[in-house]
């Protein structure tokens, strides 16, 4: 397992390199975010080894029994998934990053929460570009005034936008819906906000995200293998 593990890792920088080479865009201006939700430590210990630091969880109770076993290892550890108010205390305690803040009284507990010894929690808001009804985040015209309310907040650092597109039908569709995101981004950094991150594309958007100005993707089942 761990050697396909390293192989895999090895093709998803091949593949991000090609995407940037092909945008115009240096090879190290998109970051890897390794998904290993359903996955065991020892899977993350192998990516680890293979030079994988960062990773993405949606589950938090099984991300904080991972991380525990993970301990001796200097990982950085994403949330990526939706929190509920009786969550926010074990994300405030246990993660660095939180990509899917979609409401204010989230963001608000995270910040009360977040213990003072810690570095600030790295913080993306959550955006529903598509209108996509399946999924939460936070409409576009609802971002603007989110935004300066999250980024206001202490112990809390905003970093920028996540978004998770519906699969588009035609390669044009996801392109609008990938500029789209780019653009709100682009907004918020003209009123003023200091962001740096555009969490957006996984395997099926990876070139055209990338194309669109992404600056960290995430990548689950390529790495990993089918969960
Ligand atoms: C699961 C997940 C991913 C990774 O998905 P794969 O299809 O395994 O690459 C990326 N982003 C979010 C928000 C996820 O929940």
């Amino acid at each position: 397992m761990d050697s396909l593990i390293a192989q895999n890792l090895a093709q998803v920088h091949t593949d991000i390199a090609a995407a940037c080479e092909a945008a115009g865009r240096l090879a190290d201006s998109v970051q890897l975010l390794a998904v290993s939700k359903t996955w065991g430590p020892e899977a993350v210990r192998a990516a680890h080894a293979a030079g994988q630091t960062a990773f993405g969880e949606n589950y938090i109770q099984e991300a904080v029994e991972k991380m525990a076993a993970l301990r001796d290892l200097p990982l950085q550890w994403h949330c990526i998934g939706p929190i509920q108010s009786n969550k926010t205390k074990l994300v405030a305690e246990h993660f660095d990053w939180v990509h899917s803040i979609d409401r204010l009284k989230i963001a608000q507990r995270l910040s009360e929460q977040r213990p003072p010894t810690l570095a600030p929690l790295q913080v993306c808001i959550q955006v529903n570009v598509d209108g996509g009804s399946t999924k939460s985040g936070v409409s576009p015209p609802e971002l603007p005034a989110l935004a300066q309310a999250v980024a206001a907040l202490p112990h809390l650092q905003l970093r920028g936008l996540m978004t998770i597109p519906e699969p588009a039908e035609t390669e044009a569709q996801m392109r609008a819906v990938h500029a789209k995101a780019k653009a709100l981004f682009e907004s918020l950094r003209q009123q003023g906000l200091p962001l740096d991150t555009l969490s957006m594309g996984m395997s099926a958007d990876l070139a055209p995200a990338i194309a669109q100005g992404s600056t960290l993707v995430r990548l689950g089942t390529a790495i990993f293998g089918k969960r």
